[in-house]
């Protein structure tokens, strides 16, 4: 019985089961002199066990974490600036700061969705360290996941792992750090808005996300704009016609963002479905551009890049495991250099250089030939639009956009099976003659 009533008092539990108060939460903090005496209580009922309190604790803890997370939705999607920090633990000054940039950041973000979801059977186990920081029962790291949407843009929402602590505070449980598993691999990700104010531009079917920088950014937005018809041209319009633009500040920023450690210093953008190490299957398609190196292209080139990528993002939900990299790839530069007045020489110089050299390749590209330390990056790109050119001149574009669908649709584990049977079906030839084919167009266009 002491032990019983000890434990409630110090877990601010005024009399759960005593005297069987409904309203838990909204008790003032327990004191001996507003306490019920225990004994008469006592003798009314069994006391309730350490068990018993414990799990009255968890959901009480439960249930203001879940209102705490709502509380943060509605202040984000409603624009309530103190109401969102109001959850936040004021004694973490640091964060607080964080939380507030943060949401200053999203002032210019259309945001559509944003909703917490928890995991109250999961949870870090006990640790020593946030023991000592926070008070042992104090703190609570349940997995929590974020998943949110633009507002006009995405059908689907983004959704994050969160790595939050919320601690016990007055009585009331709070966000207390997102930063406590960092050094454990439990890293939150930090989106564009964790990295500095949010600067949206707009052009039609696109919305172009980055800081400062805007004349970048009305450049990327007015030139993925006028990608989209461009590649309905080509692909046809059985696709979302709407693009997500994000222009980071730095190559690293952009490696942080998509949550990759590839090396992005030789490209100028991509689409997050191209990148192996991604981070999520079915991470929701953005086009990401590299300031450090679109930056160095001139309006044409910059065009081609964004056509490609704009081409990869219509695409994206016919290109199955079965499409090789060089047919994503070749696809997108086929529709990127389309009417684009740039000699061989210039567009496929790498390869041309190769070639004259007397180093015709002996095989299209691998998958992993488009990984960003490759030496050979170049090259690959070449010789995969090359090879869709040749398709597409030889068979006609709809028998290689047909080609390319089948091979999508494919439920085909190898990805070589399905394509043997493809080239059969689409084209009449076999694997051997497409490369022989391919290797005699290189060398009459480039040597
Ligand atoms: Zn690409």
């Amino acid at each position: 019985m002491a032990l019983a009533v000890v434990l409630q008092l110090s877990m601010g539990l005024l009399s759960v089961a005593v005297v069987d108060q409904p309203d838990v939460q909204r008790q003032p903090a327990a004191t001996p002199s507003t306490a019920p005496e225990p004994r008469a209580a006592g003798a009314q009922r069994a006391a309730p066990s350490a068990a018993e309190l414990e799990r009255a604790a968890d959901t009480e803890r439960n249930e203001q974490v879940e209102q705490l997370l709502a509380a943060r939705s509605a202040a984000i999607l409603g624009r309530d600036r103190s109401a969102f920090l109001a959850t936040v633990d004021p004694r973490a000054a640091a964060l607080q700061a964080r939380q507030a940039a943060m949401f200053d950041a999203l002032a210019a973000v259309p945001i559509g969705t944003w909703e917490y979801g928890l995991n109250q059977r999961g949870g870090r186990a006990a640790d020593a360290a946030l023991d000592l920081r926070y008070g042992r029962g104090l703190w609570w790291a349940p997995p929590v996941t974020l998943s949110y949407g633009l507002a006009d843009f995405d059908d689907t929402p983004t959704v994050d792992e969160h790595h939050l602590t919320f601690v016990r505070r007055d009585d009331r449980w709070l966000l207390g750090a997102d930063d406590d598993f960092d050094a454990v691999g439990g890293r939150s990700p930090r989106a564009l808005w964790e990295r500095g104010p949010v600067v949206a531009v707009r052009a039609p079917g696109v919305l172009a996300l980055g800081h400062k920088d805007t004349s970048v950014l009305r450049n990327v937005a007015s030139l993925a704009s006028a990608a989209i018809p461009r590649v309905n041209e080509v692909w046809g319009e059985q696709w979302g016609k709407r693009v997500v633009v994000v222009v980071p500040s730095s190559a690293e920023e952009m490696a942080s963002l998509i949550g990759s450690t590839q090396d992005f210093s030789q490209i100028a953008a991509v689409a997050t479905a191209e990148v192996s190490d991604a981070s999520g299957d079915d991470a929701i398609e953005r086009i990401l551009v590299n300031p450090d190196t679109f930056s160095k292209l001139g309006q044409l080139g910059r065009r081609v890049v964004l056509t490609h990528e704009v081409t990869h993002v219509a695409a994206r939900r016919a290109t199955g495991p079965a499409v090789p990299a060089w047919l994503a790839e070749g696809l997108a530069d086929y529709v990127g250099y389309k009417d684009v007045k740039v000699p061989l020489s210039v567009a496929a110089r790498n390869l041309r250089k190769d070639v004259r050299a007397g180093r015709l390749p002996a095989a299209l590209p691998t998958d992993e030939a488009f990984t960003g330390g490759n030496p050979a990056l170049a090259q690959a790109y070449e010789q995969s639009w090359l090879a869709v050119r040749l398709l597409v001149e030889r068979y006609g574009e709809a028998e290689l956009l047909a080609f390319y669908r089948a091979v999508g649709a494919s439920e085909g584990s190898d990805s070589s099976v399905v394509l043997t049977t493809e080239l059969r079906d689409a084209f009449g030839i076999d694997d051997a003659r497409l490369i022989a084919d391919w290797r005699a167009a290189l060398q009459r266009q480039l040597g």
